[in-house]
């Protein structure tokens, strides 16, 4: 007996006609001793349009009181999971229309339970005890992705794009060989194919690989969901739902670095914008100093990203440079101006027209020169470059922003990741 889950984002459940599709491609799938389990978004645009009533409906917009946190979040949650719901009943009868056996679990009948914090719930436990012997009999099995409930049986959602997280901890908990995730694209790109037309399609990449890819901006994936993978070993493998149901369509298998015997010493170049530079020049340089302006940050929910320290000229004085997303950056520079006095910083600068482009491969782990044909990639064209964070798979510079595209191509060519 093996198990499969399948996962259906928005777009590939967009309507009526998309959904027989679906129904079609995990048909397609079905084969004696396999049993399915699909987890399904909210069709595109649902979930933005309940978000919408749910805000209304708390004041929003209007005139007088708005309710927020706790008074908001938990009947949020009800209102936004509805739009899974409505698909899971949708694709059952869709499969049942062409003769696959099929039904919904609502995730109080699995029970899918996760923690209490409504709008970013996590999963706590997913319980195959029912939902495993049934999809095994040979019915497939449709799971609103999203949402969950908590130990007293009150739902909650995971955050935006949580269905893929959902997808992964169901398959986890089936003990799947594998979780099939069809998206509108038709895998995992050596870089976004919008810049470098000769990007490639990736056979295999690992969880480490892929998660620096998501968290420095590639899409395709909902971080959280790589890390759950990743902690669990879930094999995950992201193709198009918009290939005919049957023809080839290998996608990109995300999977453990054991699995790839051919390691690329850089599999893929990210980039992100959304991105600002704050220098802080003349601080002072005693212990605690970085504990008190990177406290303060935290405190702020300033999500700090590279750091770099240097002497400055002046003796007992440091500057020091980090970056944060874009619309961190005003409120990072009024933490810091807050706290002077603690840190005796002389000048804040901030920059908010840089990029950051990085180079990610597990291949790197064991090669050396990887930094200096990145460097050297750069300087042939010109760039500068204004902070330089490193790990063990990955280099990532900070550049001005008008240069990332031609950055990106460079670093493309550079690690011969360009299609033929
Ligand atoms: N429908 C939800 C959203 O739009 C969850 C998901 O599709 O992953 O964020
Ligand atoms: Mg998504």
């Amino acid at each position: 007996m093996s198990r499969l889950v399948m996962k259906f984002g928005g777009t590939s459940v967009g309507d009526v006609d998309r959904i027989a599709r679906v129904a079609r491609i995990v048909a397609a799938e079905m084969k004696p001793g396999r049993g399915i389990a699909v987890v399904v978004s909210a069709m595109s645009g649902e979930t933005d349009r309940l978000v919408g009533l749910a805000r209304g409906a708390a004041g929003e917009g209007g005139n007088g009181d708005r309710l927020s946190g706790k008074a908001f979040d938990d009947e949020y949650d009800v209102v936004v999971s509805a739009g899974e719901q409505v698909t899971t009943g949708l694709l059952a009868l869709a499969l049942r229309r062409i003769g696959v056996d099929a039904r919904s679990w609502q995730n109080w009948q699995i029970p899918f339970k996760t923690d209490a914090a409504h709008a970013k719930a996590r999963v706590s436990d997913v319980s195959k005890e029912l939902i495993g012997p049934s999809i095994d009999s040979g019915v497939v099995a449709v799971v609103p992705g999203f949402q969950g409930v908590t130990e007293e049986g009150r739902i909650t959602t995971l955050g935006r794009g949580g269905s893929d997280t959902s997808a992964v901890a169901l398959a986890a908990a089936l003990g799947a060989e594998r979780c099939d995730i069809y998206t509108d694209v038709d895998g995992v790109y050596t870089t976004d194919p919008r810049i470098v037309a000769k990007a490639r399609r990736l056979e295999k990449i690992s969880y480490e690989e892929m998660l620096e890819m998501a968290s420095l901006g590639a899409k395709v994936l909902q971080t959280r969901s790589v890390e759950l993978a990743f902690a669990k070993r879930v094999p995950v493998r992201v193709l198009s739902s918009f290939v005919e149901p049957g023809a080839p369509n290998p996608g990109t298998l995300v999977c453990s670095e054991e699995e790839i015997v051919e390691k690329q010493v850089v599999s893929g170049v990210a980039y992100s914008r959304d991105e600002a530079k704050v220098t802080l020049l003349g601080v002072e340089d005693h212990p605690g100093v970085a504990a008190e302006i990177f406290g303060r940050l935290a405190d702020a929910n300033v999500n700090v990203d590279m750091i770099v320290q240097s002497e400055a000229r002046q003796e007992g004085r440091q500057n020091i440079v980090f970056t944060c997303p874009d619309r961190d950056a005003p409120r990072a520079a009024e933490t810091i101006e807050g706290g002077k006095g603690k840190i005796g910083v002389e000048e804040i600068h901030i920059r908010r027209d840089v990029a950051k482009v990085s180079v990610i491969g597990i291949g790197m782990k064991s090669q050396v020169g990887v930094a200096r044909t990145m460097f050297a990639a750069l300087a042939q064209k010109g760039i500068n470059i204004e902070a330089i964070a490193t790990s063990e798979i990955k280099i990532s510079v900070l550049i001005d922003a008008a240069y990332t595209e031609l950055a990106v191509r460079a670093l493309h060519t550079a690690y011969g990741l360009d299609a033929a």
